[in-house]
């Protein structure tokens, strides 16, 4: 990814848990490097093709001396994501706040914080077996939609399928979305889990009648293994439920595990010579 870079803004605020920093204020180094690409302006060489950061410099002063926060943290928290949502260029950023005046009786250049914020590009399932099933998902896309956290969200067609695992129950309707998202794995799990609740879905039968299913597919190349968690979804090349719905909307997305576009997954599950990935559970990830 390309890079602007804009160092050691000096921007007026009134954050601090002293009340003397609350009244009077203090100055701020605000630097920040923002990941975009430049494709388009160096086609175009025009200034709307590109993050402006001039205007991005407006908009942290702006913000920065208007809000009160006791704590740098939650400043630089809140006003990243804010840059994020202003200016859709930003692919990621990399935000830094040093307070060089900080109520410490010591000699120091500055004090301060530091965080990270990505658009990450996510992949889910989803499935209903039980009526109204096609509310059930649709509701779900567009509680998904309007979260302030996902955007350039795409969702598949919904197709007709015979359960899978345990077989004595009704079929079922799947589909898969992408979308980009401002949330962690974990945050988006626990949004996600929130949705199948508010469906009211239970769990008594393992692989038995629900609601709403939400699996988390794929997350960037992100490799992870824990007790709640395993990304990329274990059983995600084995399942034509999965795949025949993702290769309509991300054909090209790859797996990171075994490197293979989902069309190829695709193509090869349907060919029945599906991709291992049995052994994905107990590798290191
Ligand atoms: P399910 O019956 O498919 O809804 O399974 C839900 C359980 O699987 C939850 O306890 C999750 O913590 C766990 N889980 C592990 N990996 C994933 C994933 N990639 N997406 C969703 N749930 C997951």
């Amino acid at each position: 990814m390309d890079q602007i870079f804009i160092e050691g803004l000096q921007v007026y605020g009134y954050h601090g848990v002293y009340e003397q920093e609350k009244n009077d204020g203090q100055m701020f180094l605000v630097d920040c490097v923002i990941e975009t690409s430049f494709a388009e302006a160096v086609h175009s060489d025009d200034l709307s093709n590109t993050v402006d950061y001039g205007n991005v410099c407006l908009f942290i002063k702006k913000y920065f001396t208007e809000k009160s926060y006791d704590l740098l943290e939650t400043a630089a928290h809140e006003l990243a994501t804010a840059l994020m949502y202003a200016f859709p260029g930003i692919q990621a950023l990399q935000l830094k706040i040093t307070k060089p005046n900080a109520p410490i009786p010591m000699e120091f250049s500055g004090v301060g914080v530091m965080v990270k914020k990505a658009w990450h590009q996510v992949a889910i399932s989803f499935g209903s077996n039980m009526e109204p099933r096609e509310t059930f998902l649709t509701d779900a896309m567009e509680q998904i939609m309007a979260h302030p956290d996902v955007r350039r969200m795409v969702v598949s067609d919904y197709i007709e399928t015979k359960p899978y695992g345990y077989l004595d129950q009704d079929d079922f309707l799947n589909g898969a979305a992408i979308f980009e998202t401002l949330m962690s794995p974990q945050q988006l799990l626990t949004f996600l889990q929130e949705l199948e609740q508010n469906a009211g879905r239970k769990r008594e039968i393992h692989w038995g009648p629900r609601t709403l299913d939400l699996d988390i597919l794929l997350y960037d190349d992100l490799r992870m293994n824990t007790k709640e968690l395993i990304i990329p979804h274990l059983d995600m090349c084995n399942r034509l439920f999965v795949l025949e719905p993702l290769v309509q909307i991300a054909p090209g997305m790859v797996h990171p595990v075994c490197q293979r576009t989902i069309y190829d997954l695709y193509m090869r599950l349907q060919e029945q010579m599906p991709v291992a990935t049995e052994s994905f559970a107990d590798q290191e990830l």
